[in-house]
């Protein structure tokens, strides 16, 4: 199936009011531009290098998400172009992306990535650090919501046990409007638990290997 296929197919089967973000990581510029030309503009890129290079070629108006876990020193390569940054992972590059967007004049609208699962590798915060962050406030910068990746596991049971840790938390904060959770293999799951923005890549895209 070609990409817009896909795409078209994967967009049935997602609810009103639940955007799609197309992962585009790894693809070329082509793959984007289709999905473009079909009308889609949320996209989502995880490396600042590549995130840049797309991002500044592409349509203005297409709205791009930052995924990937990013270092500080990378933050003025994403803060121009980037809708949201979901992948805030620290305080300290909080603070930098508060620094940056100042710089630029804007206002950076950005999710706190929470620590889900199982595996230890993942990044993000526990809920005791979310609660903190969001009892703080930092300039130019607006937290709109929540981002969760959950264990890379068939368990569907383990799976959404965890979405239903960050949708709680998420529900209790009336001020967040987005919850980003689910991808490729386990978005369907997501949907059932609120997830008000879902990230798919290699079921649009295809492989990236
Ligand atoms: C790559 C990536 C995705 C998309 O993964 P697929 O399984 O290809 O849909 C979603 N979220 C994050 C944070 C990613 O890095």
């Amino acid at each position: 199936m070609s990409v817009v296929e896909n795409y078209n197919k994967i967009l049935s089967t997602i609810p009103q009011g639940v955007n799609l973000c197309a992962i585009s990581k790894f693809h070329p510029r082509e793959a984007i531009e289709e999905l473009y030309r079909v009308g889609h503009r949320c996209f989502g890129e995880s490396r600042p290098q590549e995130f840049w290079g797309k991002a500044s070629v592409l349509p203005i108006d297409i709205e791009w998400h930052f995924i990937g876990h990013l270092q500080t020193n990378k933050v003025k390569m994403v803060v121009p172009y980037a809708s949201i940054i979901e992948s805030v992972d620290s305080v300290r590059l909080l603070q930098a992306i508060s620094k940056e967007a100042a710089a630029v004049g804007k206002t950076q609208r950005i999710l706190l990535q929470m620590h889900i699962a199982q595996e230890e590798h993942k990044q993000g915060f526990s809920e005791e650090e979310v609660r903190q962050i969001l009892a703080d406030s930092y300039p130019n910068v607006e937290i709109v919501g929540l981002m969760g990746m959950a264990t890379y596991t068939d368990d569907r049971e383990q799976i959404a046990f965890e979405f239903q840790k960050i949708a709680t938390l998420f529900a209790e904060y009336g001020n967040l409007s987005v919850l980003s959770i689910g991808m490729s293999g386990d978005y369907g799951i997501a949907i059932e638990c609120g997830a008000t923005s879902v990230r798919i890549g290699s079921a649009i895209f295809g492989s990236r290997y």
